[in-house]
């Protein structure tokens, strides 16, 4: 059986009387890249919220590789990195000083810290930069200080907001390519909230979500071949468009 790196069971969550969430279910298996797509406002970020531990579900369950987030909050929590939509390095500080606090929070050595952010430093061609301030860098090299920083305890599950909102396109193109190679090489299971359809490959699985449901899920070349399309946008378009038409008619 192949192990699940997250199992998002049943959540609801209401903002006062707005329906967030509403059973919304989903699994990330080790080591797969799955895409969480869905227009604005669909409930991308108040499920990557509960995940991420900042808000209680009002209903259902967590697990973060076997490790439920109410009952082993830090267990769970332990095992997951996290790119926020919005940075949230500190930007009067080195990139080396914003690693070097990071892993201290993770609790890892010296010795461990030094390893992993030379290690991590490399893979995301940062190592010349390791003395620069953040406040100085590119949207594009902030992003892979942030990755570099999510992935420094080598965590099972690591899950991204809309992490390329702000980057050109070709930045766009690299950093989701780079993603995917590093999470294949570290065996991390990858959940990828975006509503940009070229970032969604064909060997992926995806969940579409609106209005706080998962509308549609499943391998991605097997829900292009059910629905004959050929390309993620059109597919995309095809579902969301047929869930407002069952809304529509009150189906
Ligand atoms: P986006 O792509 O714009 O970030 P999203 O898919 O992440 O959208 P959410 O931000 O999770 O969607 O919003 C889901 C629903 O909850 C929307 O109806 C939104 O208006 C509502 N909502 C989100 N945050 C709050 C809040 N702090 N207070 C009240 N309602 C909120």
């Amino acid at each position: 059986m192949t192990e699940n790196s997250l199992q998002v069971s049943s959540i609801e969550f209401s903002y006062g009387r707005t329906r967030a969430l509403n059973g919304v279910s989903l699994n990330v298996e080790a080591g797969r890249f799955v895409a969480l797509v869905g227009a604005n406002g669909a409930g991308k970020t108040t499920l990557f919220s509960i995940v991420t531990g900042l808000y209680a579900a009002h209903a259902g369950d967590v697990s973060i590789m076997g490790h439920n987030l109410r009952a082993e909050t830090l267990k769970a929590l332990g095992k997951m990195g996290v790119v926020f939509q919005r940075t949230t390095l500190d930007m009067d500080l080195t990139i080396l000083q914003n690693l070097r606090y990071a892993a201290e929070l993770h609790g890892l050595s010296r010795k461990d810290a030094r390893e992993r952010i030379s290690e991590g430093m490399k893979l995301n061609s940062l190592s010349d930069l390791g003395k620069r301030k953040v406040a100085g860098l590119s949207g594009g090299q902030r992003r892979r200080v942030e990755l570099c920083r999510a992935l420094l305890h080598k965590p099972a599950l690591l899950l991204l907001d809309e992490p390329t909102v702000g980057l050109d396109m070709s930045s766009r193109a690299g950093f989701v390519e780079h993603v995917r190679s590093l999470c294949k090489q570290y065996n991390t299971g990858v959940l990828w909230a975006t509503h940009l359809m070229d970032e969604v490959n064909h060997d992926d699985d995806i969940y579409v979500m609106a209005r706080g449901e998962i509308i549609a899920q499943g391998r991605v070349s097997d829900l292009l071949a059910a629905h004959s399309v050929d390309n993620v946008t059109d597919l995309y378009n095809l579902i969301t468009e047929d869930n407002k038409n069952v809304v529509e008619s009150g189906a």
